[in-house]
């Protein structure tokens, strides 16, 4: 017969049967406790349930594996021996806890049961022991209260309802006049617990279990139950953890830190978890249990204090935190009780902390020789970097505003940082008030290509709608604005010039705040701090000698620099943003567009002129004014961009985005160009398309109207030869979009090469330059091979290959995405984080496809993807050249690329 499964694994007395290394089988907090206890730390005696009976009990219809009952009286036997107490025995009672623990920590997921294995005789038992009847009953008082909230199901669900053990509490206060829970006596918390009995028979009709083994596996049985409540199950769902890991249960000696003045129960922090200062952090409070610290009945006290009240335990719990952080090789965060003034520590785990302070510890610990620099790139959430570049609200301000009730609502966080300034709601207002000085936040339902000057303008973006890549999100980001989306709950009234959040009204002009890091939406204002990185690298206000917050950035910086083995570009449309992309050191540029160029005021008229041209020859006069403009722009990027590679775009979106839609535009714009507006409408009608995302668009246009690309190919070498004059070295890349077939390109390309020889002759120079291709069609990742022929580099377009490749419109999708994402068809947006079996598969056809035929061949990727780290990583195992993305991500994707690196040679294979 095979060997039976282990269900149970047991700690205490110095002795552990598990270790560290089991966390998925014995949960975060399960194999802290038997690593602590194995490293000779004083943990109270116990057991742990394995995540393998979590599994088996779901698999099973809720039944529990044969044996485990007797395996559990078993390891409660253990835990009496090393006590010399018994469970249930009415002289000297063993009291334990039940407490929850996955593999990763999910707060929120059931609340732990103290002091179970109380009842009426056992109760005696603890006040012979104790001598303390008051101690005794308020145990028991709150274990009831517990039992019947947690186990039993009392706890209110709805935010106005009240725990009905709490009102007879009460209660029970003002009859007695007292003030706090402090002031009642050992009789009143005795009545107390008859009351809480009687409230739960006459809710549910049944008696409270008075026998101990009955509430251990209640309370044993509410835990696993736990782990498909539904806060469990959207936890799980944004923190990306898998359903089938299932939840440890560990049963645990009781101690005591309310058995009087020399008791005490706490929390500790090895380093500070929102500055990474290395000093010993946390708070705790005196003669209190569990859960008294976080419920903020009472305030604790900082934790050097303790030193002073209880010096031994003090050293001692300072010994092992040190220990326990050289041990780990991390930041710890520790839950500590101290009974009759020993120390017992009852979790460890790594801590939670802010950008800010991961990055501080990391480098401080590579300084302190307790982790390598390769440690030290993984130990740094991608993401957080962000936090390091954004302005931020002052904490303090912010705490205020919430106490106040200010905060109004919460949308998505689509670009991190704190931002405040008054409402306006129209793009154009939010560019007026801008140039009057103003600070404002533009709120839209959602927005669209010619909002970009007053985005620009604006401090903050705010939507309605939309989602995490919906157009607000995308330039914000690109722009490195704060921004919030999709805040459903406002309701915004262009007319009227004013927006509900529920009774609350908001007109133009009035003072908002947005938090794009958390999504909340606050009303009036909030004081912001700047970001110390941007002072540095962008403003110039402030030396980079000067700012500590800078000089790790650019350390950790340098050391994914040194370690990833892919490049990073950026996507910029403008000089400006250029700049900002080679302050934070991109390697080129990925996705320079051409057509945001053609919003601006002068620049439309021609750009329309063209489009509503009878023929080749008003095309060609209406292009020849716009050429100019478009050389200005591509020698500005160019320029700054040095000797860096520039991909530079040709025209890619429908004609008809560049017309008037209204009826009343439409007659406006006819009186400016002195064309009949029957005319103008009829050009607008006929460019009408069912699905423009599949029409009109990409090189179609430039193979129905050569004239542009050749207008842009001469507008890019022109920038370059006088670059080249000057005696610099541009590097364009000219990229022709939405090709999917060979003889397109062909085509497009024939046209960029003579612009390309006509202009080097007239100037009389020679610059480097490649002609390659967007791969945004899933035919030209299929046929690749012929496309290579014609290319001299690819360029994933990401964006438009994720919505052919799934038959997905990004703009329609966000109706039903989230149900998508919810029910697991998908496991994450796909336009945030890449389908890696689809799309990926696709890039990896048309990657290997295309190096068949040209070896050399320069690919990348450039679609918002290029910022995502699991994106990032996909790439990297993929075998692209480089990844763009908007400016203000570079920092995130440079140590995403580190970091796939860091882990393709750990583990052999890519963890995301
Ligand atoms: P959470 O996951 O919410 O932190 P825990 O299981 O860590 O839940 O329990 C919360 C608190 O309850 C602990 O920090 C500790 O103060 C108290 N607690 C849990 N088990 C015991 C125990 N055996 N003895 C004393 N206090 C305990
Ligand atoms: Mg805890
Ligand atoms: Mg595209």
């Amino acid at each position: 017969m095979a060997k039976q499964k282990k269900y149970i694994y047991s700690f205490g007395g110095g002795k552990a049967q598990g270790k560290a290394s089991m966390r998925a089988l014995l949960g975060g907090k399960g194999a802290g406790l038997h690593e602590m206890t194995r490293v000779g730390i004083p943990v109270p005696p116990g057991f742990t349930l394995t995540t393998d009976v979590c599994t088996y009990f779901y698999a099973r219809q809720l039944h529990y594996p044969k044996g485990l009952e007797g395996e559990v009286i078993e390891a409660l036997h253990q835990v009496e021996k090393i006590l010399g107490r018994r469970f249930g025995d009415r002289a000297n009672p063993l009291l334990v806890s039940v407490r929850s623990g996955a593999r990763e920590s999910m707060p929120g997921m059931m609340d732990t049961i103290l002091n179970l294995g109380l009842n009426n005789q056992t109760v005696q038992g603890l006040i012979a022991r104790t001598q303390n009847p008051r101690f005794a009953y308020d145990c028991y008082r709150r274990f009831v209260q517990m039992y019947g909230d947690v186990v039993l199901g009392l706890k209110p669900t709805e935010k106005h309802e009240r725990d009905p053990f709490e009102v007879i509490l009460e209660r029970k206060k003002e009859s007695r006049r007292a003030r706090f829970d402090t002031d009642l006596t050992a009789d009143d918390l005795k009545d107390l617990v008859a009351a809480f009995k009687a409230e739960i028979k006459a809710k549910l009709g049944k008696d409270f279990p008075e026998d101990p083994y009955k509430q251990l596996w209640g309370a044993i049985g509410a835990v696993f139950g736990s782990w498909n409540n539904e806060r469990a199950i959207e936890y799980r769902r944004i923190n990306r953890i898998p359903d089938d890991w299932g939840t440890a249960v560990n049963v645990q000696a009781m101690v005591f830190g309310n058995l009087g003045n020399d008791c005490a129960t706490g929390v500790a922090f090895t380093r500070d978890p929102a500055t990474g200062e290395k000093c010993f952090y946390g708070e705790f409070l005196v003669n209190a249990q569990g859960e008294d610290v976080v419920a903020g009945i009472r305030t604790p006290g900082p934790i050097a204090e303790l030193k002073g009240v209880m010096p031994e335990a003090y050293r001692e719990l300072k010994r092992a935190c040190k220990m326990l952080e050289r041990h780990y090789k991390d930041m710890q965060d520790i839950e500590f009780t101290i009974e009759k003034r020993k120390l017992w520590l009852l979790q460890t785990r790594n801590g939670k902390r802010t950008g800010f302070a991961a990055v501080r510890i990391a480098l401080d610990m590579v300084e302190e020789r307790l982790i390598s620099k390769e440690q030290a790139l993984l130990q740094v959430e991608p993401e957080q970097l962000n936090q390091l570049l954004r302005p931020i609200f002052d904490h303090a301000d912010k705490e205020r505003a919430a106490k106040a009730g200010r905060i109004l609502a919460r949308g998505l966080p689509a670009g991190p940082g704190a931002a405040t300034g008054r409402i306006v709601f129209h793009a154009e207002d939010a560019d007026e008030w801008k140039k009057r000085g103003e600070q404002v936040v533009l709120c839209r339902i959602e927005t669209s290509p010619d909002d970009i000057r007053g985005m620009a303008a604006a401090e903050a973006i705010l939507t309605a709608r939309g989602g995490m890549t919906s157009h607000a999100a995308l330039v914000a980001r690109q722009m490195g604005k704060v921004c919030v989306v999709g805040c459903e709950a406002l309701q915004i009234d262009y007319s009227l010039r004013e927006m509900r959040v529920n009774e609350i009204r908001l007109k133009e002009g009035d003072w908002i705040s947005v938090d794009g890091s958390t999504g909340d939406v606050i009303q009036g204002e909030i004081r912001t701090l700047p970001s110390e990185v941007l002072q540095v690298l962008i403003d110039g206000t402030l030396d980079g000698k000067g700012s500590r917050v800078y000089q790790r950035f650019v350390k950790l910086m340098r050391w994914a620099d040194a370690t990833r083995k892919i490049g990073v570009r950026t996507n910029a449309d403008q000089p400006d943003q250029a700049q900002i992309s080679l302050a934070f050191g991109a390697e080129g540029i990925g996705l320079c567009r051409t057509e945001h160029m053609f919003f601006e005021e002068e620049r439309i008229l021609a750009v329309r002129e063209m489009i509503l041209a009878e023929d080749q020859a008003g095309r060609r006069q209406a292009l020849a004014k716009l050429l100019p403009m478009q050389k200005k722009d591509f020698k500005g990027i160019l320029d700054i961009m040095g000797n860096l590679p520039v991909t530079i775009r040709t025209l890619d979106p429908p004609l008809h985005e560049f017309l008037p839609k209204t009826e009343e535009e439409i007659v406006e714009l006819a009186e400016t160009m002195k064309v009949p507006a029957a005319k103008l409408k009829s050009k607008v009608e006929l460019l009408h398309e069912f699905n423009p995302m599949l029409g009109h668009r990409g090189c179609r246009l430039g193979i129905s109207y050569p004239e542009i690309t050749e207008m842009q190919a001469k507008a890019i070498f022109e920038a370059a030869c006088e670059l080249r004059r000057e005696g610099k070295n541009p590097f364009p890349e000219v990229m022709i979009p939405l090709v999917g077939t060979r003889q397109e390109l062909h085509l497009q390309r024939e046209i960029v090469e003579h612009a390309a020889h006509e202009v080097m002759k007239a100037y009389g120079v020679r610059v480097r330059y490649l002609v390659g291709t967007m791969i945004e069609l899933p035919r030209a990742c299929l046929v690749a091979d012929e496309i290579a022929r014609e290319a001299e580099f690819f360029s994933f377009g990401t964006n438009d290959l994720t919505q052919t490749c799934l038959g997905l419109s990004r703009d329609d999708a966000g109706k039903f995405l989230p149900s998508y994402v919810s029910q697991k068809i998908f496991p994450d947006d796909p336009f945030v984080s890449l389908d890696r079996d689809g799309v990926g598969s696709l890039m990896r056809i048309g990657l290997e496809k295309g190096r068949r035929v040209r070896k050399e061949l320069e690919i990348g990727i450039c679609g918002e993807h290029g910022g995502d780290p699991r994106s990032v990583a996909l790439c990297h195992e993929i075998g692209l050249d480089y990844v763009s993305c908007s400016p203000y991500r570079v920092p995130v994707a440079k140590l995403a690329a580190a970091q796939a690196a860091l882990r393709k040679k750990t583990y052999g294979f890519s963890r995301t």
